[in-house]
C-alpha cells in the first residue's frame, strides 16, 4: 500500500533558493503551456495528445527526467478527466499552476530513480537539474542541487515520484515522498474493525470506533478564522471601484484561506487514520453529506461552511488517504442520527446546545459523539453497553498539528436552546453563529 512522508526543504544559500525556485517556477510554465495546447485541442474537438514537444523545449532548464515528468503528470491529470466523464460525471479539463494575476505556483516532480533523499543525522535531498541552471549558478556537469530536509520520514518502503512545492502561505518549501510498503495486513484478518464519522463544523470530525474509542476534532477556532478572512474579503470588495470585481490582495486572501483549510483538513485526515489504523479499523462510514446539506442545515448556515468545509474534497481526500492505509471509505446516508437519542432512540423530543445533547428520557451526552456512535451502530449492528465506552479522544488545532487536550467540559452555547428536530433547520450548526 501507498503511504506518504511529508518533509520540509531548505535550500542551504540564497543562491541555492533562486536556482530551487527557478527550477520550479519552469515546471509550472511546462506545465502552463502543455496544459493550455491540450486545452485549445480539447475546445476544437482536436486530440489533446498531439501538441509539441515541450520535453526538448525544457530540456535546458529542468533535464530530460523532470521535464518527463511534469509532462506525464499533466498526462496523468487528462486521463482521469477523461475517465471521470466517461462515468458520467461534470468536472472541468485540468487546470493551471497558478494565474496570470498572481503568477505561477511554484511546484515539481522528480523521478523516483533521479533524487536521493537521506534522512540520518544529517537529512538531505540532492535533485538534478538541467544543464542551463548549472551554468548560471556554476553548478558542475555531475552536480545535483542539494537541500536540507526536516522532519523525519515515517514510512519506510520503495519510494515513489517526488513531489517538490512551495508553500506560499507558510513561506516554505515542502517535499512529498509516496512510498510503497510491503501490505501486511491484507493476509492478516486483523483489521476487521469499523469506525463512523459525524462530520461538522463546531466539531469538524467526531469518531466512535467499533473497538470503543471516540475522536473529536474540534473546529471552532479554525472555523472562527475562517470566518475572520471571510468578513476581510467582504471589506476589501466593498471598497473595490465601480466595475471591478476583485484585486491581487482579495484574490491572494481566498487563496490563504483556502490553504489553511487544505492543510488543517489533510492533518486531520492524517491524523485519524493513523489513529484508526492502531485500532484495526478496515472501514469507515462517513454521512452522505448532501444528504446532511439538505436536511439538517439551514441554508444560512450553509452557505458559510460549504465554503469552509468544501465536502467533495474532504471526502476525495479521506479516500485516497484511506487507501494508503487499506481502509475503505463507505458513504451512506445518516438521516436522523444527529438528532437521535443514542439510549433509547428518541428523535422529536431532543434539544441541543452547543456540544451538549438532552433527551426527555435522562441521556445527557457530547452530541457529535453521540451522533457518530448511532451511526455506527445502524451501520456495523454495534451495540455498545453502558460504560463500555473508552474516554473520548479530542483534539485541537494548534495551526501545524492536531494535538490531544484534556478533556474540556462540553461547550453550551449562550443563545437559546435550538432542538435537534430537523423542521428547525438549524440543527447540526445551530452554535456557529454564537461562536
Ligand atoms: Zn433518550
Amino acid at each position: 500500500m501507498r503511504r506518504t512522508n511529508t518533509f520540509a526543504v531548505r535550500p542551504l544559500s540564497e543562491q541555492d533558493e533562486r536556482l530551487l525556485r527557478e527550477l520550479l517556477d519552469a515546471s509550472a510554465s511546462l506545465w502552463n503551456e502543455l496544459n493550455y495546447e491540450r486545452r485549445q485541442n480539447f475546445f476544437d474537438g482536436d486530440s489533446v495528445w498531439d501538441t509539441a514537444d515541450y520535453r526538448k523545449r525544457y530540456i535546458g532548464v529542468l533535464g530530460s527526467a523532470t521535464a518527463q515528468q511534469v509532462i506525464r503528470k499533466n498526462s496523468e491529470a487528462w486521463r482521469s478527466f477523461f475517465a471521470a466523464r466517461e462515468d458520467g460525471e461534470d468536472t472541468a479539463p485540468p487546470g493551471y499552476w497558478g494565474n496570470e494575476d498572481d503568477g505561477r505556483e511554484l511546484r515539481t516532480y522528480i523521478r523516483n530513480d533521479q533524487y536521493t533523499l537521506e534522512t540520518c543525522e544529517r537529512s538531505r535531498l540532492e535533485i538534478p537539474v538541467g544543464q542551463d541552471l548549472k551554468d548560471e549558478f556554476g553548478l558542475g556537469y555531475h552536480d545535483r542541487l542539494r537541500l536540507e530536509v526536516c522532519g523525519a520520514p515515517k514510512w519506510d518502503g520503495e519510494p515513489g515520484r517526488l513531489e517538490l512545492y512551495y508553500d506560499e502561505v507558510d513561506d516554505t518549501f515542502r517535499a512529498f515522498q509516496p512510498v510503497t510498503v510491503p501490505d501486511s495486513r491484507q493476509d492478516s484478518p486483523v483489521a476487521d474493525e469499523s469506525a463512523a464519522l459525524d462530520v461538522g463544523a463546531n466539531n469538524l470530525v467526531a469518531c466512535t470506533t467499533t473497538t470503543g474509542q471516540q475522536y473529536c476534532y474540534e473546529g471552532r477556532d479554525l472555523f472562527a478564522r475562517f470566518r475572520e478572512t471571510t468578513e476581510k474579503i467582504a471589506r476589501l470588495q466593498s471598497k473595490l471601484r465601480e466595475g471591478r470585481y476583485s484585486s491581487r490582495q482579495i484574490r491572494r486572501l481566498y487563496r490563504k484561506r483556502a490553504r489553511r483549510r487544505d492543510h488543517a483538513q489533510d492533518a486531520l485526515v492524517r491524523n485519524l487514520l493513523e489513529r484508526l489504523y492502531d485500532e484495526g479499523v478496515a472501514r469507515v462510514y462517513v454521512g452522505d453529506l448532501s444528504d446532511v446539506l439538505s436536511e439538517h442545515w439551514s441554508a444560512r448556515v450553509n452557505e458559510k461552511t460549504h465554503q469552509f468545509w468544501a465536502y467533495r474534497s474532504f471526502i476525495d481526500r479521506l479516500g485516497t488517504t484511506a487507501e494508503e492505509y487499506g481502509i475503505t471509505v463507505e458513504v451512506r446516508s445518516e438521516a436522523y442520527t444527529t438528532a437521535e437519542c443514542p439510549a433509547c432512540g428518541e428523535r422529536d423530543e431532543t434539544v441541543r446546545t452547543g456540544d451538549v445533547f438532552w433527551c426527555p428520557c435522562g441521556y445527557e451526552g457530547h452530541a457529535d459523539l453521540g451522533a457518530s456512535r448511532t451511526f455506527l451502530e445502524a451501520q456495523a449492528g454495534t451495540h455498545f453497553e453502558v460504560g463500555s465506552m473508552a474516554r473520548p479522544v479530542r483534539l485541537t488545532w494548534d495551526n501545524h498539528e492536531w494535538r490531544p487536550t484534556t478533556p474540556a467540559p462540553l461547550q453550551r452555547t449562550n443563545s437559546n436552546e435550538e432542538r435537534t428536530n430537523r423542521s428547525t433547520g438549524d440543527g447540526n450548526l445551530a452554535s456557529v453563529g454564537s461562536v
